[in-house]
Formats: structure tokens, sequence, C-alpha cells
């Protein structure tokens, strides 16, 4: 990067929860960047807002049926207007030094693809892309040089833990998780969760399928099968552990047994931060971490039983093949289904584990192999939802 000239950055997803905490960041130093390409699935009041104030090159709307509402909103700018999912990818391929991939599900895997393929940095909060596709995305940065800097916190903690060491010396690593709103309830209890209740996560203000995988703890299973593909340590060799106060974000134990681990308060904004500044530091207005005020850290094992989302995950990924991709897939439907009122906040998990068990396709080669997986399993749990609802 010329540091005279301003960075030029894109975000995917800039109306959602990550992509706003990331414009918040931009604005504390709005001189230091140029906006490429902002996007949003179909809110176009705040898309083309956002459009103008950072006075983006770009607005791509993916739902086509807004394209005339954001043109119209934008008529007096310069900024170009687009709209559909062929128009995200090709506002990915401009290339700017710096993408966040923050749309949310398998929706966002095109056009990460896209921006790996530039060759350049991309932020990736969209871990539903890697779950479904991660070893075509690792392999797409590889060959294109490209620069992925995770920004869920457990994993961008990781990842500065590892500033400390190599990868080939980790021994072991923890993903910590908060345990969700429902840590401590029964599974009695959970059987009457309502959406607005799983929602309602106790640390973090996030978008709401994000918010339910957490109470679920399916979040937790993503993240175990997006640690696999970004850190390869081996399976057996990354634990969970909750950690309530979501203070720890993650840790890295090396071969000598000392374990590095990186702190922070539960602000989406600091590990961001650390990936748009990346290999530098910036200031932030987030609140700095008060021990002394928190005062005691606890720690306890998952309870597997009566959150078996991550143990189904955790099969996913040693079954390999399809498997992670039909995990992800019945999970967005399944999820959608409860914040629609269609299920129950246990049935999630259970469609999930029925969908993979019923389903078997070969092992998928390419991104059209797995669009064809992702849609076959996004069908068979409408099918099934259909059924469980009669
Ligand atoms: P939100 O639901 O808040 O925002 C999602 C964004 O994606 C919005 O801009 C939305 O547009 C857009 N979008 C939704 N569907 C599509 C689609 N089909 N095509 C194109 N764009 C789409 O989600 P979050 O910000 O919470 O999460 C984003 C990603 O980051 C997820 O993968 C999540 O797991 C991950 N993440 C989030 C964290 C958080 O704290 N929120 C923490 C760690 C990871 P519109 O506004 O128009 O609907």
């Amino acid at each position: 990067m010329n540091k005279l000239s301003p960075r030029t950055v894109s975000i995917f997803g800039a109306t959602g929860s990550v992509g706003t905490s990331t414009l918040e960041l931009i604005r504390l130093d709005r001189d230091k960047y140029h906006i490429v390409a902002l996007t949003a699935n179909s809110n176009a009041e705040e898309l083309a807002k956002l459009a103008k104030e950072f006075n983006a090159e770009v607005a791509v709307i993916a739902d086509v049926s807004q394209y005339d509402a954001l043109k119209a909103l934008l008529a007096d700018t310069n900024v170009e207007v687009a709209a559909g999912p062929d128009q995200l990818v090709e506002a990915a391929a401009l290339g700017a030094d710096w993408t966040m991939a923050a749309i949310v599900g398998c929706a966002g895997l095109p056009p990460t693809l896209a921006a790996l393929k530039c060759g350049k940095t991309v932020a990736l909060a969209n871990k539903e892309a890697l779950v479904s596709a991660g070893a075509l995305m690792m392999a797409q940065a590889r060959d294109a040089g490209a620069t992925l800097l995770p920004v869920d916190s457990e994993h961008n903690a990781i990842f500065q833990c590892l500033q400390g060491g190599r990868i080939d010396q980790v021994r072991k690593i923890t993903l910590t998780a908060s345990g969700g709103p429902f840590r401590t309830w029964s599974k009695e209890q959970m059987a009457s969760v309502t959406p607005e209740q799983a929602v309602a996560h106790p640390n973090w203000d996030m978008g709401a399928k994000i918010s339910v995988d957490s109470a679920t703890m399916m979040n937790k299973g993503l993240e175990l099968i997006e640690a696999h593909h970004l850190f390869p340590v081996g399976l057996e060799n990354i634990d969970i552990l909750v950690h309530p106060q979501s203070v720890i974000h993650s840790m890295v134990e090396y071969h000598d047994c000392s374990t590095l681990a990186q702190l922070g308060s539960p602000d989406m904004r600091i590990p961001i931060a650390s990936a748009l500044a990346w290999p530098e530091r910036m200031k932030t207005d987030c609140l700095p971490l008060d021990l002394a005020k928190i005062g005691k850290l606890d720690f306890e094992a998952p309870d597997y039983d009566r959150f078996p989302a991550i143990k189904l995950a955790r099969g996913a990924i040693e079954a390999g093949g399809a498997v992670p991709a039909i995990l992800n897939a019945a999970n967005e439907i399944a999820v959608a289904a409860f914040l629609a009122g269609d299920v129950q906040f246990l049935e999630i998990t259970e469609i999930v584990s029925r969908i993979i068990d019923g389903y078997s396709p070969p092992e998928p080669n390419d991104l059209a192999d797995i669009f064809g997986i992702d849609k076959e399993a996004r069908e068979r749990t409408i099918t099934m939802i259909e059924d469980v609802k009669v």
C-alpha cells in the first residue's frame, strides 16, 4: 500500500452488523480510505445512505427488485448502481486493497472468492462461505497470493496469538464460547424458546442468524470448521471451552506448554480494527478491558447433550466431502424457519442432523458442485420443515 494515497476498501454486507461496525471504524480516520464498493441484500435505503456518506464508487444490491429504488435514491450522485448476485461478483473483482466479506450465509461465497482471486487482502467474517467451501477458498487464497485475515473474534484472536510462534509449534488451539443465552437452561426450558429470546445474546450485539447460531451453539460448530481450515493443526487439536464473560477470545498453546491468549471487551469493532489496520494497529474508541472491574473469569466444558450442534459440526468435518456444505445449508434454512416461527428452537439441530443423515452426494470438486449440493440440501430442508409444520 502506498502510504500517501488512501487505501481502497470494499464492504460486502455493508448494511449488516459487521458492515456497519467496519464503517464506524473507517469514520474515525475517513481520509485514509477510499470506498470502492458497498453492498446489501435488500435494504436499499440504508445502502444509499452509506454510499452517499462514503462517496462509494459503486453500490450493489443483491435483490434485483430493489434496483429501481436504489437507482432513484442515488440519482443525484456519482455512485454507480448495480443489482443481482453476478454484480456482487463483478464488484468484488474490482479488487480493492482491502475487502470486508460480511455477507451472511453461503450467498457470500462467490464475491468472497472473486475478491480472493484479486490477490489483495480479504477480511473474512462470512464464516458460512468457509464452512461450505473451505478447501476451495483456501486454495484460491493461496493460488492468488491473497491475504486472508480472520475477523470472527475467536479466529482473529488465534491469528493474533500466532504472531508469537509458528503453526508447526502449536500443540493445541482453544476456541472459547460464551455458551449463548441458554447456557444454563435445561432442554425442557429450551423447548419453548422464542426468536426474541434466542437473538438476545448476553455479550454480543450481532445479526439475527448468528445470534440464533450462538444460542444453539451451532455457531461454535461452524467456528470449529472455520478454524480447521484457517489453522491446520489437526481437528483433534482444536478444543472448545465455555467462557461466559467473552473476555478471552481464544488461546494457542505451544509445544512448550506456553499458552498465549487474546483478551478484549466483547465488541466486534476490536477484531475488525485489528484486520483493518493489520499489520499496523489503529486507535479506536472501544471500551478498554477493565479486569479489576470484571473480577473473575469462569470456564466450563461444553454440554454436548444440551448443545448437540457442536458434535454435529465436528462429525461433518471428520466426514469431509459434501457434509459441511450440507450442514451449513440445512442450518441456514432451519434458522430462517425458526425466526419465521415455523419450527421450534430444539428442532433446528434435529433438522440439520436428519438432512445430513439422508443426503450423501459425491465429493464436490468445484464451485458448481458445491452450489448444487447447497441447493439440494436447502430444498430437502424446506420439504422437511413443511412436513414438521403439518
Ligand atoms: P447481518 O444479518 O447483520 O448482515 C448481513 C449483511 O449481508 C447485510 O448487509 C445484508 O443486507 C447482507 N445480505 C444478507 N443476505 C444476502 C444475500 N443473499 N446476498 C447479498 N447480501 C446479503 O449479519 P452479521 O453482520 O451479523 O454477520 C455477517 C457475517 O459475519 C455472518 O457470516 C456472521 O456469521 C459473521 N460474523 C458476525 C459477527 C457479528 O458480530 N455480527 C461476529 C462474527 C462473525 P441487508 O441489510 O439488505 O439484508
